[in-house]
């Protein structure tokens, strides 16, 4: 396989309804999408969701970065290495240059490379995402996020929940009311249902503590990033005198991180995203590195991801052993409209079905991704 074509769109799909937490508010998706087209004339879609305050990549900078570093290295070469080593051989073709000022790394733009020339790969082999991550798991279960917000937002979304069968819930706190709203939720959907918390970094080390004691009457599975990224050694002390266990998230962005925050034995979680982590290879290396030292996985999301990212977040699930709470799949629970043929949303209680279809398993409608593009590059 040889991509002698690619094109790199910047969409914005409008959300159904804004989508806040402690760190932003949005109203529209902004995912970047590649398309690569083999010789044989096969395309690929892939997808990675840049986002400043957590891998430091803006959108612009990520599809700069892929126009310029990423593309032009793997346009040069021959992909033809066998199908259980695709990941790793990707991984050694994409290059990893050192993060500019300001960026942690280009995971984003790294994602929607790896994601692109995975799914054409796969296709133009007429085999399934399954084939690289063997599935494992007889059943995967979703959890919904509720964001920021009013008390009768939450209200609303915890009886969703509560009529939809969901088992687990996550709340975005670091705002207003946030006691409230997790009473109010955590009365609407009873006892037998998970409730933890995500602060997106809004507290420093003695608010955390205090919330997270206010909090854990209201019976909270774990508190997500209590402090932001670069206070480490304090979620480490927070991580010890907590009641409720911490979960890292915009603390993890890196393998490199994940040490860290091992050796530091600042967190009980981890929370692996895969744009976020820089694609499927570095994601399952992350996620192997946690399994050997006891740290529990969240396989997590990016808000307003499309169905290719979802189904590549599918695929992982229900490969992953032990994941403890799982996200993702919301396609258009959150966005107006997605880009695939066929909806692939969770159900009924969070459960979804495994895909099988040749590439990452969706069929991508091409012209929903230019109708929902601001930006369009040709890369030859
Ligand atoms: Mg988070």
């Amino acid at each position: 396989m040889k991509i002698i074509k690619a094109y790199i769109y910047s969409m914005n799909i409008p959300l159904r309804h804004p989508f806040g937490h402690s760190s932003f508010r949005r109203s529209y998706s902004d995912s970047i999408i590649v398309k690569v087209v083999s010789s044989d004339g096969i395309a690929g879609f892939g997808e990675g969701v840049a986002r400043p305050y957590v891998t430091g990549e803006t959108t612009a900078a990520a599809v700069e970065h892929i126009r310029r570093v990423l593309l032009p290295a793997v346009m040069k070469i021959r992909i033809d290495t066998p199908v259980h080593d695709v990941l790793e051989y990707l991984n050694t073709v994409i290059p990893s240059p050192a993060a500019d000022e300001g960026v942690i790394a280009w995971n984003a733009a790294r994602t929607a490379v790896e994601t692109a020339l995975l799914d054409c790969y796969l296709k133009t082999h007429g085999q399934s995402l399954s084939a690289v991550l063997p599935r494992r798991n007889d059943a995967v279960h979703y959890s919904l996020v509720i964001g920021s917000g009013a008390v009768t937002a939450a209200e609303r979304t915890a009886w969703l929940c509560r009529l939809a069968g969901i088992t687990d819930i996550k709340i975005k706190v670091g705002g207003a009311n946030d006691l409230k709203r997790i009473a109010t939720v955590r009365k609407v959907v009873g006892g037998g249902v998970s409730i933890r918390l995500d602060a997106n970094g809004a507290f420093d080390r003695d608010r955390a503590l205090a919330f997270i004691d206010a909090a854990s009457r209201y019976d909270i599975a774990c508190i997500e990033q209590p402090q932001p990224r670069g206070a480490e050694h304090e979620l480490a002390d927070i991580m010890r005198r907590s009641p409720v266990p911490v979960m890292a998230d915009e603390s993890l962005v890196t393998i490199d991180d994940a040490r860290r925050l091992i050796e530091r034995q600042a967190c009980g979680l981890f929370n692996v995203r895969v744009s976020k982590c820089g694609g499927i290879y570095n994601a399952l290396q992350i996620i192997a590195h946690a399994e050997k030292n006891g740290i529990d996985v969240q396989l997590g999301c990016m808000v307003g991801e499309t169905s290719i990212l979802s189904a590549v977040g599918r695929h992982m699930a229900f490969h992953i052993d032990g994941i403890r709470f799982l996200e993702g799949s919301y396609g258009t629970f959150l966005l107006q409209h997605d880009i695939a043929t066929k909806s692939i949303r969770f159900g009924w209680g969070g459960a979804a079905r495994p895909l099988s279809s040749p590439g990452l398993g969706c069929d991508i409608r091409e012209q929903s991704i230019r109708r929902y593009s601001r930006d369009i590059l040709q890369v030859v």
